[in-house]
């Protein structure tokens, strides 16, 4: 069966470029492990296909997905979330051009446009997103080709206003970019609110299972799309068939694993809030976080990554990061299996010392899919009484 756009979510994140194999009818299309084509003739081409870093059919079903499941034109699949980002930026932007991002981008972004592309003579500029006026300010200034956002954003859970800031990055002439891994495609439409393209990290939830690397460019601009296509092709940060495969069967539970995804952590914010441990409970489902209400209207619930501030300082947040046990000391994120993480050493260790540095006091939880009651009790047995 091929997925139409009309149908709902869940059912496309099943079906949307899973055609069954033709010649057997295995429902499941095999993994086209090839690197080169034969060719009917010189230039006769099957499908297509020529050579496995300009297209292979198991990366053309996953691309099919993605763009489907943001409602997109386009779907494009690299190596890694940063490959991805790479490629768009070098298909966006060159010398002289300036990028604006926010002040609480993923430290790898963060890293790659100052110290990669700053090099090549591209600028770029951090602001707090939560403040219109000082984004306006932002990208009025200088030649402003690009706005990055990304909400929630990792690790204090900001949300930012993707309508909004959308509106504001047009008006200056600059293309829009969501960095959407946090959310998923289920719980966060960006191109619906206005954004021009989104990209993830599909190692994360899309992915699910913390077994492949993976990213993404998704979006409808033919011309742009065409230009991050060519980039693809000839500098080759291209998924490998397996990876690609790997992140197909990860995405057609990615609904159901959002679901419970976010209910363990309302539950467990729910249960933290007012911890004599913790300073600070970083979850926009609390109706006291500063971005509820607009989380509320942009996404569809809340997600599975919390923050806390520790009242003990960093010795306390690192005691409490080394003790729990259900909950796995590990970087990254979005998998079934539940992670903490010491972001000021780890996930942002690149960050120290720059505007995007993250307090001493901050732990990451990625709430996985487990038993709700085994992850508070683990939670419970970890942080210090008080
Ligand atoms: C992990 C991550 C990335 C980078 O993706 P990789 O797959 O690790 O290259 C980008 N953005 C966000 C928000 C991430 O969490």
């Amino acid at each position: 069966m091929a997925s139409k756009n009309d149908e709902q979510f869940e059912t496309r994140a099943i079906h949307a470029g899973q055609q069954f194999d033709p010649t057997t009818g295995a429902i499941i299309p095999p993994v086209y492990l090839t690197s080169t084509f034969v060719q009917d003739g010189i230039g006769g081409f099957r499908g297509g296909y020529e050579y496995a870093r300009g297209g292979n059919p198991t990366r053309t079903s996953l691309e099919t997905l993605l763009a489907s499941l943001e409602g997109a034109k386009h779907g494009l699949s690299f190596a890694s979330g940063l490959a991805a980002e790479d490629a768009l930026l070098r298909a966006a932007l060159g010398p002289g051009d300036r990028i604006v991002l926010g002040n609480d981008a993923y430290g790898g972004t963060h890293r790659l446009i100052d110290r990669i592309h700053g090099k090549w003579g591209v600028e770029n500029a951090v602001v707090e997103m939560g403040d219109l006026s000082a984004v306006s300010k932002a990208v009025a200034a200088g030649q402003t080709k690009m706005l990055w956002l990304e909400t929630p954003s990792n690790p204090l859970m900001k949300i930012s206003d993707i309508a909004e800031l959308a509106e504001i990055g047009h008006a200056a002439g600059a293309i829009v970019v969501v960095d959407n891994t946090f959310a998923s495609p289920y719980l966060q439409q960006p191109l619906a609110l206005g954004a021009d393209v989104v990209v993830h990290s599909t190692t994360k939830y899309l992915g699910g299972h913390s077994d492949v690397l993976g990213g993404a460019v998704v979006l409808n601009d033919d011309a742009l799309e065409e230009k991050v296509r060519f980039l693809q092709f000839a500098s080759g940060g291209v998924s490998g068939p397996m990876d690609a495969w790997l992140t197909t069967r990860g995405i057609k539970t990615l609904a159901v694993r959002m679901d419970r995804h976010s209910a363990n952590a309302q539950a467990i914010a729910e249960h933290l809030v007012g911890h004599p441990a913790l300073e600070t409970v970083y979850y926009p489902g609390l109706p006291e976080h500063s971005g509820h209400e607009l989380a509320k209207r942009q996404m569809r619930s809340f997600g599975g990554m919390i923050s806390v501030a520790l009242k003990g300082g960093p010795k306390a947040a690192r005691k409490f990061a080394e003790s729990t046990r259900v909950f796995q000391l590990a970087e990254s994120l979005g998998g079934v299996e539940s992670l903490i993480g010491y972001p000021s050493e780890m996930t942002h260790a690149s960050v120290k010392g720059t505007p995007l540095e993250v307090p001493e006091n901050v732990i990451r939880l990625s709430v996985g899919i487990e038993s709700v009651d085994d992850l508070l009790a683990d939670l419970d047995r970890a942080l210090p009484r008080r």
